[in-house]
């Protein structure tokens, strides 16, 4: 078999095996490989360089937003997970312990952070003593824990990365602006820098955070119709100031507790970017998250090779120096064929070919990942075509996410529509719900899909509730989740 066809038929095509794909994919794209501890996985740095550039884009909006970085510690005393019971609850059983240190019993077990409210909660106390002190607008970088039953790379893993913001406030309406604001932050970036169009709502409340008064999410749309919560914020009340004694003097110099947001997005993020856009050639990452944007590729004869390459170095530097992030295989003993196919696979965005006919006529061939389109673009105007052509993927890229989620997002008026909907098609169902957890319970049983969230904005507001057919108080997305 040539390489060509081993690189193609390694991958398991996505109609067939879903999860297979993404497997494949992620293994054979070098995004990651497993760790000899369950659930836990290495970033190889394929994938460690999408949740760098993440990071960055990331980091600045919460940075133009106000926030500051700070580091915690990963330990976390037993006794702060017992001071907000709803919180040790909830996360409990997923959590390691450190009982032994240096041959020695602990007097008190240590938690490996599962997320960092109790410690920031903690100390949060100590630094604030009057209105003057607030807002606290902090946000850390950090590996979390949790030992997760079932793992699937970078969706759901045991230990993964990620950032969570934590701010305390005088008021309530304070924090809740907060929460929105954060919200719409993740909202913005999901979707312009990922190009994953999301929905962006209120959890129930059996779906919302240990400890939360209420939990906002985004939720998006993988290729097999399944749903990934992208990012969540919270608006966690008085419930940790109490916890933690968090207490300041008021403008009229009475003591009082304040209010708490926090908000997470994680690693989780690389898995769903890749499981909105990948197809069954590899992976397809959008130009602003893509470790390299533009791979160029010497073509031709050996005879006019040094020529060509010489020219390629040249214009490899003009853009470059423009800001593109761009690479050169000029490997001599690797057909232009198998190349192709190598960085399609690996989804870079778009593949420039130089070859002796376009030297002499001045130009370059453009090639899109996404949509195959060639464009011969003059050498004059390289930087220029390039953006251009960076910019037209991107959007090209969400729209194609959208209509997609559009195509796969059903209306339905009973529990039995929305059976015949899931077993037609995957995808979104939006649906009327009462308000009870009952009847919240009976559509997971019965179907497997979970209420995703409240949606803001949805297409139409449903008067019953699928499953007992009383009055809706809520119109809802469900879906089977990841
Ligand atoms: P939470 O603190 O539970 O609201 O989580 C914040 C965000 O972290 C979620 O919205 C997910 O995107 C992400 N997340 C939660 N659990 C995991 C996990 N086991 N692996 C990867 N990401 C996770």
């Amino acid at each position: 078999m040539s390489k060509d066809k081993q690189f193609v038929t390694e991958i398991t095509p996505q109609s067939e095996d879903f999860s297979k794909w993404y497997i494949d994919v992620i293994k054979k794209a070098e995004l990651m490989d497993y760790s000899p501890v369950r659930g836990c996985i290495v970033f190889r740095p394929e994938g460690y360089e999408l949740w760098e550039n993440i990071q960055r884009d990331l980091d600045r909006r919460f940075k133009e937003t106000g926030h500051r970085n700070a580091y915690f510690p990963l330990f976390i005393p037993e006794s702060f997970f017992q001071k907000e019971k709803e919180h040790v609850e909830g996360f409990n059983p997923e959590l390691p312990w450190v009982t032994e240190a240096a041959g020695e019993k602990l007097e008190e077990r240590l938690a490996v952070r599962p997320t960092s409210e109790t410690m920031f909660g903690h100390m949060y106390a100590k630094w604030i003593q009057s209105y003057r002190d607030l807002p606290v607008l902090i946000n850390q970088w950090a590996n979390v824990v949790r030992w997760e039953k079932r793992t699937l790379p970078f969706l759901r893993t045991s230990e993964f990365l990620w950032q969570e913001g934590h701010t305390a406030h005088e008021t309530e309406q304070e924090a809740r602006e907060e929460t929105m604001r954060m919200l719409e932050v993740y909202r913005d970036f999901v979707e312009e820098f990922l190009a994953m169009p999301v929905i962006v709502g209120q959890k129930t409340p059996s779906e919302k955070f240990a400890g939360a008064v209420d939990t906002f999410s985004i939720e998006a749309m993988m290729k097999d119709g399944r749903a990934v919560q992208a990012g969540t914020s919270h608006y966690l009340g008085t419930n940790f100031a109490v916890a933690f004694d968090i207490k300041f003097l008021d403008r009229e110099n009475t003591l009082q507790y304040v209010h708490t947001t926090s908000w997470g997005t994680s690693t989780r993020l690389i898995g769903s970017m890749i499981m909105v856009h990948g197809d069954d050639r590899g992976l397809a990452l959008p130009p602003k998250v893509a470790p390299t944007q533009v791979i160029m590729i010497p073509i031709g004869p050996a005879k006019t090779r040094e020529q060509v390459v010489g020219r390629v170095d040249e214009l490899y530097a003009e853009l470059k120096k423009a800001g593109v992030r761009v690479r050169v295989d000029d490997r001599a003993d690797v057909s232009p064929g198998w190349k192709f196919n190598e960085y399609e696979m690996r989804g870079v965005p778009l593949r420039l070919e130089l070859g002796p006919r376009d030297m002499e006529n001045g130009v370059v061939v453009l090639v899109s990942r996404i949509s195959g389109e060639k464009r011969i673009v003059e050498q004059a105007n390289l930087v220029q075509e390039v953006e251009k052509m960076l910019a037209e993927i991107q959007t090209e890229m969400f729209e194609k996410a959208k209509q997609f989620r559009d195509e796969n997002f059903k209306s339905v008026d009973t529990l039995d529509e929305m059976k015949a909907s899931l077993e037609e098609k995957r995808g979104f169902v939006l649906a009327g719900w009462c308000g009870s957890e009952a009847c919240e319970k009976q559509v997971k049983e019965e179907t497997g899909a979970t209420s995703r969230n409240i949606p803001f904005e949805p297409k139409e507001h449903k008067s019953t509730c699928l499953v007992c057919g009383e009055h809706a108080k809520h119109t809802v997305v469900f879906a089977r989740a990841y």
